[in-house]
Parts: structure tokens; sequence; C-alpha cells
């Protein structure tokens, strides 16, 4: 039976896709129906109809599944933020075990593994540190703030995101009504006209700390427009129907006049109070700028690098390196267990923010290199095997060059697009006992385990991490050892 546009259809979705939508069949012929979830039956229309395969859109829920749970947030379907809200928490973390679990033997064939349940949070809302909300215009004129629709740029308005801080939606309001009362316009990216692009708010949820940060359109901002925004500010009651010990320490203006879907412009101007709020993960301290990256649910990042941790089994002799390192929430995190760490990152900010990290926390063995990490450590490699059989160097240099190049662990936490295959070949050569893989994409991950089976390194355990809850995103940790 063929199906076209607009054909309404009733059936039951049997399965899940990467991006969180519904499958089901009708008659043989596979639907893809975004918002339903394995167990629902359903009525849904057709609004693209291909030869093999078509895309549906949800009419009715004729029969709930029994993992079907009413979203916390209202705008739940429309915003492009979390795809599977209406599947149960436990639900979402079985459905991202199978992911991992599936991808690793299908696509890496890689098997003889010990697979733990995913680690979830206790509370799955709230947990994120940062909000960027765009300002725009609504059609009666107001200033609206909120999200963007899935796959477009108009704002739905939002501004008590439910895995966001409670308290982002009182700071909003000040603005939004400080934005009113002083004719401020919202940023028009049509036009590329009117002043408030975005707010972003960065929370330290160990510390208490808040950054509120416009992102406007334009180089500076009239002293008046300044003095009656930290005014309005610095007066804010965060504990309006919450209790909260929350406090704004830093009122900075980010300029931006490109036009451009990047959010943050490169210049940054402190207003009021601190250039950067603080935070912990473990007990390592960091200082958090507009600009800096950190990652953005704290709590479960401290899991997955312990994890991390725990799998590196460190005594406090070993030399290890953590590439593609970031701000080196890793390496600082292993370098109090380790003889020497060393971090290798491609963005020169980041190794910035790495160093000023390490030099606050008081880590000295932990050193940083700017560059690609499939050019940086091959080239350190070749260098460092000169130096260690370089009879015109002293003993200790000698020593200490081949201890660099044969390191203990090698933690790596890629990108999506996962390890650059020559980096594998020279982590190989470099024959660490240990790699930790921590990935945030378990396809690219399975091919990288695969092509580190065939040069000797087996995959012992695997550790899913939830640091995304209600979004299709899984983060996993995984332990490779050397064979001999
Ligand atoms: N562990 C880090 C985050 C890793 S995210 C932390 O907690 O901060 C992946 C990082 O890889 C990003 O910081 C990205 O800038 C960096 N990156 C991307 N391609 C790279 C490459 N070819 N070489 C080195 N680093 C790279």
């Amino acid at each position: 039976m063929s199906f076209k546009k607009d054909d309404k259809v009733t059936f039951v979705i049997e399965d899940i896709g990467t991006g969180g939508e519904g499958i089901g069949k009708v008659d043989g012929y596979t639907l893809f129906v975004k918002d339903a979830i394995i167990g629902d039956k359903i009525e849904a229309k057709i609004i693209k109809a291909k030869k093999n395969y078509g895309y549906a859109r949800l009419e009715k829920i004729i029969e709930a599944s029994s993992d079907r749970v009413t979203p916390a947030c209202l705008v739940a379907r429309q915003c492009g933020g979390c795809q599977i809200q209406q599947m149960s928490y436990q639900a979402q973390l079985r459905f991202k075990e199978k992911l991992v679990d599936d991808n690793l033997k299908r696509i890496g064939k890689i098997e003889g593994y010990e697979f733990f349940p995913a680690i979830g949070m206790e509370e799955p809302f709230r947990y994120r540190n940062k909000a960027q909300y765009p300002v725009g215009t609504a059609k009666d004129g107001s200033v609206v703030m909120g999200f963007y629709a899935g796959r477009t740029h108009s704002i739905i308005s939002c501004t008590d995101c439910k895995i966001g801080a409670v308290e982002n939606q009182y700071i909003l309001a000040v603005i939004k009504s400080w934005m009113e009362l002083n004719g401020v316009a919202p940023y028009d990216e049509q036009t590329r006209k009117g002043l408030v692009r975005h707010v972003l708010i960065r929370t330290g949820f160990h510390t208490d700390e808040i950054m509120v940060c416009l992102v406007i359109n334009g180089t500076k901002m009239s002293d008046k427009l300044k003095e009656s925004l930290v005014g309005r500010l610095t007066e804010v009651s965060l504990d309006s129907d919450i209790s909260t010990d929350k406090c704004i320490k830093s009122i900075m203006l980010n300029y931006n006049t490109e036009n451009t879907n990047v959010i943050l412009g490169r210049q940054c101007e402190t207003l009021w109070g601190k250039s950067y709020i603080e935070d912990y993960i473990g007990d390592i301290k960091y200082q958090i700028s507009p600009l800096s990256f950190f990652q953005v649910n704290p709590r479960q990042t401290e899991k997955l690098y312990g994890k991390a941790l725990e799998y590196a089994g460190l005594t406090g002799n070993e030399t290890v390196w953590d590439l593609y390192c970031g701000i080196g929430t890793i390496s600082l995190f292993l370098a109090k267990n380790a003889r020497k760490v060393y971090g290798v990152e491609i963005v020169p900010q980041a190794i910035e923010d790495a160093k000023n990290n390490a030099a606050i926390n008081g880590i000295d063995n932990a050193e940083f290199f700017v560059g690609k990490a499939e050019e940086v450590v091959p080239h350190f490699y070749e260098e460092m095997a000169r130096l260690a059989t370089d009879t015109s160097a002293t003993e200790a240099q000698r020593e200490e060059a081949r201890k660099s190049i044969t390191p203990d662990v090698v933690v790596v936490d890629p990108p999506r697009k996962g390890c650059d295959e020559s980096l594998l070949d020279t982590i190989v050569k470099m024959s660490p006992e240990r790699i930790v893989y921590v990935s945030c994409d378990s396809a690219t991950l399975a091919r990288d385990l695969g092509l580190l089976a065939a040069k000797g390194y087996k995959t012992v355990k695997v550790q899913p991490v939830d640091q995304f809850s209600h979004t299709v995103h899984v983060e996993c940790v995984c332990l490779l050892v050397r064979m001999e």
C-alpha cells in the first residue's frame, strides 16, 4: 500500500530514532513521528511521504505508552531544546543505554565489555548552569524572551526553562521591564536594528554566584542606561517564591554587532561586580567569564570525571595525557593523583583558562599545549624520542623525555566527530597501559573503539552518564586496557 501527504494513519510506535523521534510501521511502511514514544498508539498525519518511508505529525494519542509522562514544560513540543520530555526519566535512561550498547556492538563490533547502567541525575530538572535567552519583539510589539522553535529563529516566549535555574525568570522579568521603561529595543535579525540580542545567565551551583550578561548589538551603551540596568538588577529579589542563597555577583555587557548566529561577540565590559564568577567541580575551583567554556551540568560532570579518574587508576606516580582537554577540567581532576599531566586543546583561550585554573588551585604538575591533538602529540613524540637518546642532554632530561612519551594513561574527550585516526596511531605508539575514552557521541566512540581493538586495546568497561536529561544526548566513559 502506498501513502501520500495528508493521509491519516493509526499505528503503534515500536522504536525510537537517534533524534528521539518515534518510529512505527503501517502496512510495512515506516513512519517517523516527532513527540511520539515507544508504546504509544497514535493517530498521525503524513507530512512527507518518500518511497520507502515518511514523516508524520502526531495528531492524537489513542493509547498512551506506559512510559509517557506529562512534560513539565508547557512549550516542550515547540521548543528545540528538549526532545524527549514526554518520556519518563527511567525510560530516557534505558533508551540512552540501549543506544550506546547497540552502537558499540553494531558499529564497533566490540564485545566482552562490562556495561553499567547509566548514571542518572537525582533531579532531572534545573540542572543547567548556563542559559542564553534570545530577545525579540512579539507580534503585539512587546519584548519577548525565550527559545528558538526547533530548526527556526522564531522566539517562543518562555522565561522559565525547566532545565535551567529557577531564578532566571525573575532576572529576565527585570530586564524586560527595564527595556520597556527605557525604550530599549530588542534586536531584529532581519533589519539588524535594535539593541538587546541575548541575555546570558550563568550560575555557580556550589558558590551561588550569578552572572548576568546582556549581549548587545552596538559598541557602546549610554551611562544612564548602564546605571539604570545595574540599579534594577542589584535590587532584584531572587526568592519571590523560592528560597535561595543565590546572588548576582557580576553584571556584564558583551558587544556583538556581527550578522551571525554566534551568540557572543569577542568584547566584554564589566558593568558591576566581578568580571567572572567562580564554581567548583569536585574540589577544583574554576573562574568563569562570559566567554569561558564550562560544563553546563556540573553535578553530572563531577560524576563523569569521577569515573574517568577511577578508570585511570592513578596512584600518584603516573604520567597522563589529557587530549581535547578544553579548560583542563579532567587534567586538573587527575593532576592531584598523578606525577604529571599533559593537556592538549585546539582553542587558545581555553588553554589560557586551563593555566589560570591550574594556578588558582595551586596545581603545578599540569602542562598545557595549544593545537590540534593530531598534530601536537605526534610532533611532541618525535621531539621527545630524539631527546630521550640525546647524549648531550642530562640523564634527568632524558628520563623526563622518556616518561613524557610513555604515559601510563591517556585520556581522550573529543568533540562529536571523535578522534583523528592518526592521533589514535600515536597513542598506540605511546603504548599506555590504559586509555580512558570520554565520549559525547556513541557512534564515533564505537568506530574509535573498533580501531583501537584492532591495535591491541580491549574495551573492558563502559559507563554511560546522563548529562542532559530530556535531550537525546548521552555521554559515556570507557576503560580500555592494553593487551600484552
Ligand atoms: N574535557 C573538556 C571538554 C572536551 S570537549 C572539558 O571538560 O573542558 C572537546 C574539546 O576538544 C573542545 O574543547 C574542543 O575545542 C577541542 N577540540 C576540537 N578539536 C580538537 C583537535 N583537533 N585537537 C584538540 N582539541 C580539539
